[in-house]
């Protein structure tokens, strides 16, 4: 690891004042050491957020607004999160182990950087962390990589479990750009896709934090879930997981939602899958049909192939489990 200096703002303004162009923020900093242990990351400052921002959930009527530095395991726990937003506890809860969900936040959380081995073997040849050198994993050890929404020059995939449920929920990322001007992005464009350009993983000005998260109120509070399938049952990182949340009426569906991690460089959203579902009986020739909706436009890799029907499976499985909840 290479020397530092450390800085710890006490409000976001010093931060975001603060902050050099070598500069990093850490908050729990379960990603950022790691990537400064292996000379990934080379910040020449490292500005330590955890006073810097907001620690509280708040229940609105809108929605909910979760503050950037509330740890992974106080949103899991949450009453408000758990009684309305069940899927966002669910999806931490399938992620990492206790004691990394005890320190990670919310907004560390969804800035995490992918787990392809390529990234992280700084001996290989990977776009994302060396933007020029190709990508090592599109023609080779690429079980693990995307199969939709990858470019020839990058098929990492993106890591995150609760922003699997965040983009089900359409939730909105609130940030302070360098300036200290709030703005929102909208989930769905705050994770990129890697085209030509994969060292971008998202949409955050250069400079800004993210102070907090905001999910919209909905009615799929009753029937959600989180299936996440990987090598090991814990500790382990999603080789393709599914949130799906289902508004009922009776037995039909009067909305459906269907993302999943594990399949491309951000959080994919199935919406071809979820309009067909809108209206359907809920049964299991529904949901058969919805999953193989969803999976007609995969392209997977050399060896990655195997996901297109685990991914099927998953689907239909989730979709059986949100209904049974
Ligand atoms: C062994 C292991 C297993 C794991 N398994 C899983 C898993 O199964 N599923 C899963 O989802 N995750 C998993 N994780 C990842 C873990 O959830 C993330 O490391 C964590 O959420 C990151 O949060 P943090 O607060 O520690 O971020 P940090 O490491 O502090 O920061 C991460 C990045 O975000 C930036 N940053 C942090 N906060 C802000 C902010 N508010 N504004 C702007 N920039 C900010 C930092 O500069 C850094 O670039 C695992 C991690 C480990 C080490």
């Amino acid at each position: 690891m290479r020397p530092f200096e450390y800085i710890k703002p006490k409000d976001s303004k010093e931060a975001l004042r603060s902050k050099t162009p070598t500069g990093a923020y850490i908050a729990g900093g379960t990603n950022l050491v790691d990537l400064l242990k292996k000379n990934i990351a080379v910040p020449h400052q490292v500005l330590d957020v955890t006073q810097a921002l907001s620690d509280s959930i708040a229940l609105k009527r809108g929605g909910i607004e979760i503050g950037a530095m509330v740890r992974n395991t106080t949103a899991a726990i949450n009453p408000a999160i758990l009684e309305q937003f069940p899927l966002v506890s669910k999806a931490i809860l399938a992620g990492a182990s206790p004691q990394i969900r005890n320190m990670a936040s919310i907004g560390g959380n969804l800035l995490q950087r992918t787990r392809c081995p390529y990234f992280y073997d700084t001996s290989l040849p990977c776009n994302k962390r060396a933007p020029g050198s190709g990508c090592g994993a599109y023609d080779g050890e690429n079980r693990m990589s995307a199969v939709i929404g990858y470019s020839a020059d990058c098929v990492a995939v993106h890591p995150s479990d609760l922003c699997v449920a965040l983009a089900a929920l359409d939730a909105t990322v609130v940030v302070q750009d360098a300036k200290g001007k709030k703005k929102s992005i909208l989930f769905k464009d705050f994770h990129r896709l890697p085209e030509s350009t994969p060292q971008q993983d998202n949409t955050l000005p250069e400079g800004a934090l993210i102070s907090e998260v905001h999910i919209p109120k909905n009615a799929f509070h009753k029937h959600t879930a989180y299936l996440k399938i990987r090598d090991r049952d814990s500790y382990a990182f999603a080789l393709v997981s599914v949130a799906a949340a289902l508004q009922i009426d009776g037995n039909r569906i009067v909305a459906a939602r269907l993302a999943s991690g594990g399949v491309a460089h951000k959080p994919w959203r199935w919406l071809a899958a979820e309009q067909f579902l809108a209206g359907k009986e809920a049964n299991a020739t529904v949901f058969a049909e919805a999953a193989a909706l969803a999976v007609q436009d995969i392209q997977p890799l050399a060896r990655n192939a195997f996901k297109v029907d685990m991914l099927k499976g998953a689907i239909e499985t989730a979709l059986q489990e949100a209904l049974q909840a």
